[in-house]
Formats: structure tokens, C-alpha cells, sequence
């Protein structure tokens, strides 16, 4: 891409702010070089820095030689770089105030402070990496479960765009051959054969994509995990079943800030599936303002939850507001557990079991039984089959939307396939609008905006 603005060199702290043994100063540009040589002073003074190699010395303010910190650097030479520009890397051992110290010598000494993920639009733009990569970069970052982790580093290892490519290759080919009965209209009738090219497309070309395509939704789940929304009345174990939920499978666990007194959201992983379990408190019609600020949040859960387990007391027997409850599930994704069953009697249990119309599963939190059952259904449910590994590549939402117009502009062609005499100009511009749009996926087409939304996400120095 030619949308290279590269000139100016650009210098962020690398490491996430707060305490830390270690912290980073990344510069990448032409004056990188510069600027180690006017800031760092090695303990065996040398006139030149070979690439890749870990130089032991200070950093000086250049002003009054004032030493600031003990450092290692090491200077990567371009093209063998993150971003393919000269790049220098300041590892400090001190804490924030020191690397914000080095790094305001470093803008004194002709970098600028880097936006948010300009180093990685650097990589692109240098095209070391392409768009699916650098959004990859940020995926990594932010990954929330092991299995998101593990369709990041697939996708930044380039992947997903294999598979772009390879599309892309077919439907340049036919490409090709469209536009040679173009320019020679009057040899057309044998060089497109409709049935053969409609073949290709089905199968090659269309049939890729919308694998790809289907493959969202279950990313997605992995990526971002799954909301499910524990709901019953109070008392019939809601916590006690989160927290056996978390005893299982730990992981990951970010409690969410804000968390309110009647909503309670931590981050679990059953099955390697990272879920977000929510649980509210109650969903019972009430008088008190601040109780019905509650019921309406736990509402609110209720509606956007990928599932919600339904969670009744065994040990007693069905109420009057456990129907009102469950009738409020019953028309979301859902399951429902019977819990206590370490307590309950026989007969109540039986009870329960004719009081749904469906199967419930039966569980004792307070003892983790059938907790394994649960979470198999959970996936059924959720996933459509049992436990199983995530997709190996999975699009994002923009890369989605990406194939989804390239898979429309197939079907057009297909369309014009069953016509009699397909005009090869109106097949020429459907091939071309599919190629744009996998194109944006790698990024070969892209636009400032587009990569302006995407780097923004970035954190800096990164
Ligand atoms: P919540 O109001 O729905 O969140 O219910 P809690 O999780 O706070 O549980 C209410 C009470 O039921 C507590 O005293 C728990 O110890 C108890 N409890 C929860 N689950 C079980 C279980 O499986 N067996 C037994 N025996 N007690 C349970
Ligand atoms: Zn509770």
C-alpha cells in the first residue's frame, strides 16, 4: 500500500502503566539511531550499534549528564523489524516516573509520541504484515481465554489470509478469462463455458466463503465468551452455583468493576469456552425504587444473555413465582437445573421433574454434582453439538461483513450464469466487487478511515 507517511520517528512506553520490574521505550523511524547515540551511554563507549544486540549502559539527560537509569538497549536495524523501519528499544528497570522521563528526552531528541497501535500500522503499511494480521496484534492482546488466544496467534500467523488468498486466486482466474471474452467479443462462445464457470464458483469460490462466514458466530463465542445469566428466585443457590462453576474451571477471572449489589458478573471457562456468569438477584416485582432498579437490570441481563440457567431450590417443592420466573425464560435460550439434590427428597425431586415440560438437569452445588452434565448441555445448546475444539480460523465481525458482500456478489454472478447468453461485462463487475471486498479483508484496498477505526482500538505502543 502506498499509504505510507513513515518519515517522522514515533516513541512510546510499551509496558502497561503501574509497577513493574521492567519497562519499555519502543522508537521506530530514521531517527532512531540518532537518538541512541544522543541519550544512552554504553559502558564501553562505541561509535556504532550492531543490529539485534543487547547493549548494557545508561541513560544521560543531554543537557547537564545527568544519569536517569540503568538500561538495556537493543537497536533493530531496518527491514528486520516490528514495523520494518529502524527500530530501538529501551528496556528500563524502573517504575513509570522514570520511563516517562526517558521517554520525554526521547521526544526532545526528534521523535513524537506514537497514536494508538501506530507501530502496528507501521508493520502494515511497510507490509510486513497484512490487515488481518495487524487486527490480529490487538486480538492477542486483549484475548479473554485460552481459545481466543489460540485463533489469534492463528490468525496472526496469517491463516485466515491463506484462505482469503487462495479464494482470491480462483476468482482472478476466472476473472481473467471474463474480461479476455470482453475484449474479444467475437470469439465468445466457447471461451466461457457457463456451466463449468458456475461450478467453480459454487464450489471453489462460494462455498469457502461462506464456511468462513458460518464460522463467526462460533469465534465469536470463544472470542468474547458466552453472557449466561444464572436466574431464580432468592435462596435456591445462584451463588453457591457460580462459585461451583469457578471452583471447576478457573480461569481467566476479571471481575467486572461497577458490579452492582443484584448483579454480579465473573468470568469463568467451561469446557475452555469462556463464559461470563451473571448472577442476578432475583427477578421479583417489587415496590423498593433501588430493588426495582435492580429487577430492571437483571431484565435487561435476562434479554441479551446468550443463555440463562434457570436454577430451582429441590429441597422444596415448585412455587408460584417459580412459574412466573421460568415463564420469563421460557422464551430465551435456556436451561433448567434442579439444585440441592444432596438435601432433597425423592418425591420432591419427581415433582420438579413433571413441573417442566422439559428435562431438567439435577445438580448440588454445594457438593459439584452434575456439574460436567450442565456444562455438556450448555454447549448443546449454545454451540449446537458437545464440547469441542474452537474453529481454527474464525472472521471478526468487519471481516465478516467483508465476505458476506463478496458471497452476494457471487451469487449475482451465479445468477447471470443462468441466463441464456451471460453478458461477460455485467460477470466482469460481480467478480471484481468479490475481489474487492476479500481485498479489504488483507487490506490490498483499504482507506485511511477504515484504518484509522481499526488502529484506534490499539492500545499505545503497540
Ligand atoms: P441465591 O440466593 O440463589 O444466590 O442462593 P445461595 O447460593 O446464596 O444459597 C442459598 C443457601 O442454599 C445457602 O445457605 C447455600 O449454602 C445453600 N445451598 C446452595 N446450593 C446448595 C446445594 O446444592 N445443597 C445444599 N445442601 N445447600 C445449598
Ligand atoms: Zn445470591
Amino acid at each position: 500500500p502506498e499509504l505510507s507517511r513513515t518519515e517522522d520517528t514515533i516513541a512510546a512506553i510499551a509496558t502497561p502503566p503501574g509497577p513493574g520490574a521492567i519497562g519499555v521505550i519502543k522508537i521506530s523511524g530514521p531517527e532512531a539511531e540518532t537518538i541512541a547515540h544522543r541519550l544512552f551511554r554504553p559502558k564501553k563507549p562505541r561509535k556504532y550499534f550492531e543490529s539485534h544486540r543487547l547493549y548494557y549502559g545508561h541513560i544521560l539527560d543531554p543537557e547537564n549528564g545527568e544519569v536517569i537509569d540503568e538500561v538495556l538497549v537493543a537497536l533493530m536495524r531496518k527491514p528486520h523489524s516490528y514495523t520494518r523501519e529502524d527500530v530501538l528499544e529501551i528496556y528500563a528497570h524502573s517504575g513509570y516516573l522514570v520511563l516517562t522521563r526517558i521517554l520525554e528526552l526521547v521526544l526532545k531528541s526528534g521523535a513524537r509520541l506514537a497514536e494508538p497501535g501506530e507501530f502496528t500500522r507501521r508493520a502494515f503499511l511497510n507490509g510486513r504484515i497484512d490487515l488481518a494480521q495487524a487486527e490480529a496484534v490487538q486480538e492477542l492482546i486483549t484475548a479473554r481465554s485460552e481459545s481466543a488466544l489460540k485463533l489469534a496467534l492463528n490468525q496472526l500467523s496469517g491463516k485466515l489470509s491463506e484462505r482469503i488468498n487462495e479464494v482470491k486466486e480462483r476468482l482472478l482466474s476466472l476473472l481473467a478469462i471474463v474480461e479476455a471474452a470482453v475484449d474479444f467479443p467475437e470469439e465468445d462462445i466457447e471461451i466461457i463455458a457457463p456451466a463449468e464457470m458456475a461450478r467453480t464458483l459454487r464450489e471453489g469460490i462460494l462455498r469457502p466463503i461462506e464456511k468462513l462466514v458460518a464460522s463467526f458466530r462460533e469465534g465469536r463465542i470463544y472470542r468474547e465468551g458466552l453472557a449466561v445469566v444464572l436466574a431464580g428466585r432468592p435462596n435456591v443457590g445462584k451463588s453457591s452455583l457460580l462459585n461451583a462453576l469457578l471452583r471447576e474451571e478457573r480461569a481467566i477471572v476479571t471481575p467486572i468493576p461497577g458490579t452492582t449489589r443484584d448483579v454480579l458478573e465473573e468470568t469463568a471457562q467451561i469446557g475452555g469456552l469462556p463464559v461470563r456468569l451473571i448472577d442476578t438477584a432475583g427477578l421479583r416485582e417489587t415496590e423498593d425504587v433501588v430493588e426495582a432498579l435492580g429487577v430492571a437490570k437483571a431484565k435487561e441481563k435476562l434479554e441479551t444473555a446468550d443463555l440463562v440457567i434457570f436454577l430451582v431450590d429441590g429441597k422444596e417443592l415448585p412455587t408460584e413465582e417459580d412459574r412466573r420466573l421460568y415463564e420469563q425464560v421460557i422464551e430465551r435460550p435456556h436451561l433448567v437445573a434442579v439444585n440441592k439434590i444432596d438435601i432433597a427428597p425423592e418425591e420432591h425431586l419427581s415433582k420438579w421433574e413433571r413441573f417442566f415440560p422439559e428435562k431438567p438437569v439435577f445438580i448440588s452445588a454445594k457438593e459439584g454434582t452434575g456439574l460436567s452434565e450442565l456444562s455438556r448441555k450448555v454447549f448443546e445448546i449454545v454451540i449446537g453439538k458437545g464440547p469441542s475444539e474452537p474453529p481454527e480460523i474464525a472472521p471478526n465481525l468487519r471481516q465478516k461483513a467483508a465476505l458476506e458482500r463478496a458471497a452476494e456478489a457471487v451469487k449475482r454472478a451465479l445468477g447471470l450464469l443462468e441466463q441464456a447468453a451471460p453478458l461477460p461485462e455485467l460477470l466482469a463487475i460481480e467478480l471484481r466487487e468479490a475481489l474487492s471486498a476479500l481485498s479489504e479483508i488483507t487490506g490490498e484496498v483499504t482507506t485511511e478511515d477504515l484504518l484509522d477505526r481499526i488502529f484506534s482500538t490499539f492500545c499505545i505502543g503497540k
